[in-house]
């Protein structure tokens, strides 16, 4: 029996683990009609993994083409309901079959610890696509109120083609949230994962095929944002575009749809999320333990990660003490290692940019308490420590801007009005954290806090039972739960006059 807990054992699966680089269209591999290829790098130690088809404007425009078709064929789309969730279930039975695979090229792929791809990334991949369709044969239409004379219905339809353009910070979870209400209500999917990670979206295509999914339902297109995300997200065929990545590339996208056809366009954004400790907090060590763990864990490339720290003034001094500590067990080791709790950092780009922002927050002022260096955990591979800056003001740079790394900063306040004003004062709206035994406090805050998720007591509550998205500049729309069902969803009423 293989022993998961075990390096060694990673080690050697990782020596001899056969990658697939190439795309997945029409349900079959294929390189770019270019033939060009880009390397994919592992930030563990910098070792090729594989050469990647790199797509562009052809592979786009043809892709886009079959999955129109095999939309209008009705294959899918019109496929029984129950039918549908049968395939879909398989899909996520294979996923769980195939986890220890998965996990290992999401390693690989991205740096995270192994322990993590296992624990969280496969397992909350296939429960989205299980519980989406679970869900396929429970959503009903409505009838609309009316006289007796007339029936207005109302009809939920698949919107046709979608295009999902997602990030390498959660691969397999981001691209789920998309492909779960997508497939399940019916429609075509073209996927672009991040050129930073595109492995296990290539892998999860040919599962789904195996699984039973008609060819040209679901394709992965690997390559550059400028080149073949940006060729999608101008077709004048794709109806849906889903997007999770930074703000400015949702911005951009949106402004791509404008220039195009109108597609819709639905974005999950960047955070800068605030964690806000009042002196009433009922358990000061575990509200320091969750803070720590709020901005380390997935080695704080989080759209939620935890990076603003905020601490009534009246504790910050004893509180800040206990979050030292608990930093403690946080520490970089090599992500094959399932004792290790943080990963290698995506890559060269991210790691330089996480170092210049530590700069950064030095030069402007800011105490740096903890880390600050980058680690050489393992020969050729991108790591860093994990890093505290104190006695952060929140117009500074590294209070503001999305670092996607883990970088806390430690700001205080005076009293809950401050500490509303602090919180809200960001271009950002994804989550937000309050720790208070006080019920009134609680509710007011959650209120009052500008953000899509609000936590309280805890920090990264969630299941695809609820929905997931932002506020202000994190996005629009909702991934998880039936709320997503309404990005893949076109509503149609129909009258019909009865007399
Ligand atoms: P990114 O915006 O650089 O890239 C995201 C995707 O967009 C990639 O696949 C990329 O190739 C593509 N892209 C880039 N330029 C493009 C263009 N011109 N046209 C079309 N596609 C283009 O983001 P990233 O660095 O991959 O991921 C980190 C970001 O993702 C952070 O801002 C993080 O907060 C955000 N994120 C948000 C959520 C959420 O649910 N709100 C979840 C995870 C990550």
């Amino acid at each position: 029996m293989a022993n998961v807990q075990h390096f060694e054992y990673w080690q050697t699966l990782a020596s001899s683990i056969s990658i697939e680089g190439r795309a997945f269209v029409n349900g079959t591999h294929a390189g770019a009609k270019s033939g060009e290829t880009f390397e994919c790098r592992s930030p563990v130690d910098n070792r090729l993994l594989a050469s990647v088809s790199s797509c562009d404007q052809a592979d786009a425009d043809d892709t886009v083409a079959i999955a129109r078709k095999v939309f209008e064929s009705g294959e899918w789309s019109q496929m029984a309901p129950v039918k549908r969730k049968k395939v879909l279930q398989t899909f996520a039975d294979l996923i769980d079959q195939h986890a220890e695979e998965l996990a290992l090229l999401e390693t690989l792929d991205m740096g995270k610890p192994i322990a993590d791809a296992m624990n969280v990334d496969v397992p909350a991949t296939s429960r989205c696509i299980r519980w989406c369709a679970e869900a396929i044969d429970k959503i009903y239409d409505e009838i609309a109120p009316t006289g007796a004379d007339e029936l207005g219905m109302v009809t939920r339809e698949a919107v046709g083609v979608v295009a999902a353009i997602v990030p390498w910070n959660f691969p397999m979870i981001m691209a789920s949230w998309k492909l779960g209400p997508a497939l399940a209500m019916g429609n075509s999917v073209i996927l672009k994962p991040s050129e930073k990670s595109p492995l296990t979206a290539i892998r999860l295509a040919s599962l789904a095929h195996e699984a039973g999914l008609p060819a040209g339902v679901f394709n992965v297109l690997p390559g550059y944002g400028h080149t073949v995300g940006k060729a999608l997200a101008l077709n004048m065929d794709v109806d849906t575009l889903v997007f999770t990545g930074s703000t400015g590339i949702a911005k951009q996208l949106m402004v791509y749809a404008g220039e195009s056809n109108m597609k819709r366009v639905w974005t999950e954004a960047g955070g800068k999320s605030p964690n806000i400790v009042f002196a009433d907090a009922p358990d000061l060590d575990k509200a320091a333990q969750s803070a720590a763990d709020a901005i380390c864990f997935n080695m704080g490339e989080m759209c939620t990660a935890g990076s603003r720290l905020l601490v009534e003034e009246s504790i910050a001094g004893e509180f800040v003490k206990k979050v030292r500590e608990a930093f403690k067990g946080w520490r970089p080791g090599h992500p094959l290692d399932p004792q290790t709790n943080i990963g290698a950092i995506v890559d060269e780009t991210q790691l330089n940019r996480v170092l210049a922002y530590i700069e950064k927050g030095r030069t402007d002022g800011a105490e740096l308490t903890i880390g600050g260096q980058r680690s050489q955990v393992v020969e050729n591979g991108f790591y860093v420590e994990p890093t505290v800056f104190e006695n952060v003001t929140n117009d500074m740079a590294i209070a503001q801007e999305e670092i996607f790394g883990p970088v806390l900063t430690v700001i205080t306040f005076k009293d809950e009005e401050q500490a509303l004003k602090i919180a809200n004062d960001s271009i950002y709206g994804l989550a937000a954290a309050v720790w208070t035994s006080n019920l009134g406090r609680a509710h007011r805050m959650a209120r009052a806090l500008r953000a899509g998720s609000i936590w309280v007591n805890q920090y990264d509550g969630g299941d695809m039972t609820a929905p997931f998205g932002g506020y202000k500049q994190s996005g629009n729309g909702r991934d998880k739960s039936l709320h997503a069902f309404d990005k893949y969803s076109e509503i149609k009423a129909t009258w019909i006059k009865l007399d």
